[in-house]
């Protein structure tokens, strides 16, 4: 078999050569940053370095950047610790926002979205008229299954005009589009290393100047006391790297869009009752989320993945475990055509041969699984 066809970036980026060849360098090096001897000054300088390059991506000042051990406690984090009396969050967002958000103690609310997957905004006004005050609204940037953009900065308006603060969940619009700090008029924003071709276990809370965040994690004071625990010196090294290079590479995102969009030209072509979801939105520019019409996700990523490709089904899968997805439930999508989506996600590494592999072996499983269906029907 040929090298795998990787189609699965939102899940997790192919980390970029230039992050190994710094995260190697670093680690070569060592050392603990909070040591005052030269090895340790060293790792602390790395460590600043790599403060500056994620800052520069998110257009904010190195003092407003936290490293955390990834986006996951970044979310938790912002949701809990943020001195919130209640949290309104979307429908939409990523399990680390929900499941930190009902672990913080103070009442929940949620926020529907429409058929496109797009945040309802003026149910969010609604929401914060009943919301305990100061609530945090969290909507994230980019939704992870979808890929649908979400209208963050009327949303911050939104929550001004009702006093509450606001995070956004930036893990997989960063890098794919552009985006500032200030002009989304975030109170806070995560990030993270390995969706933009760092390591996994590195992430970031971003805060804008002068807000009053706790820690999630109290320990040694490292990260000027928002985030103890000796600092992950390759995780954050190889997480500058990814940054630096995603700003660097930023027009790729364009040729990433091309390739989607004649992956699903191509698969529309093929029967007219595959469904894209988010379509009509705008949308990152890497993401797919697609459906063969009468087959289960789980066929068509097993099928895909003999022939050497690999995809996420659309349904939310962790540990193993295959669970309806909430974002389509929120999107009002029946569960049968629920079951039947797959995400498919390109990146930095994808070329025209990856997506005609898939359309390739995508297009064998259609044909074999709806012989005998009029094309096009
Ligand atoms: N937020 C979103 C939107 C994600 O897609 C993910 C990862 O899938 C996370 C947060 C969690 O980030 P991490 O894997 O760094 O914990």
């Amino acid at each position: 078999m040929n090298r795998p066809v990787y189609l699965d970036y939102n899940a997790t980026a192919v980390t970029k050569p230039g992050v190994k060849d710094a995260v190697a360098a670093a680690t070569a090096k060592g050392g603990n940053p909070s040591s005052v001897h030269g090895i340790g000054r060293a790792a602390r300088t790395l460590v600043d370095e790599a403060r500056e390059q994620v800052a520069a991506l998110a257009s904010v000042k190195p003092e407003q950047v936290i490293f955390t051990s990834g986006g996951t406690e970044a979310n938790n984090q912002a949701l809990r610790c943020a001195g919130a009396k209640s949290l309104v969050i979307s429908r939409i967002e990523h399990d680390s926002v929900i499941g930190g958000a009902y672990a913080a103690g103070v009442p929940v609310y949620e926020i529907p979205v429409d058929g496109e997957g797009v945040v309802k905004l003026d149910e969010l006004a609604d929401l914060l008229e009943e919301a305990e005050k100061p609530a945090l609204v969290s909507v994230m940037l980019a939704n992870n299954e979808s890929g649908v953009i979400q209208p963050v900065k009327k949303v911050a308006v939104i929550a001004r005009e009702h006093g509450a603060l606001v995070h956004t969940d930036a893990v997989q619009a960063a890098g794919k589009i552009k985006f500032s700090f200030t002009d989304l008029g975030a109170d806070l924003v995560t990030l993270s290393a390995h969706k933009i071709g760092g390591l996994p276990g590195a992430g970031a809370v971003i805060f804008r100047e002068g807000f009053t965040l706790s820690p999630l994690i109290v320990g040694g004071g490292q990260e000027r006391g928002y985030r103890s625990g000796t600092e992950n010196l390759a995780g954050i090294v190889g997480f500058g790297k990814a940054a630096e290079l995603a700003l660097k590479d930023f027009e790729k995102n364009k040729k990433i869009k091309e390739l989607r969009d004649y992956l699903e030209k191509e698969v529309r072509a093929v029967s007219n009752r595959v469904r894209i979801f988010g379509a009509g939105a705008a949308r990152l520019p890497n993401t797919s989320l697609l459906t063969m019409p009468g087959t289960a996700s789980e066929t068509q990523v097993m099928a895909l993945d003999l022939n050497g490709i690999c995809v996420s089904s659309g349904a939310a899968c962790s540990s193993g475990k295959v669970k309806a997805s909430h974002v389509l439930k929120a999107m009002n999508v029946a569960d049968d055509e629920a079951g039947s989506a797959i995400r498919v996600s390109l990146g930095w590494g994808s070329t025209k041969a990856d997506v005609e592999a898939f359309l390739a072996a995508w297009g064998r499983l259609y044909q074999r699984l709806h012989a005998g269906e009029k094309a096009n029907a």
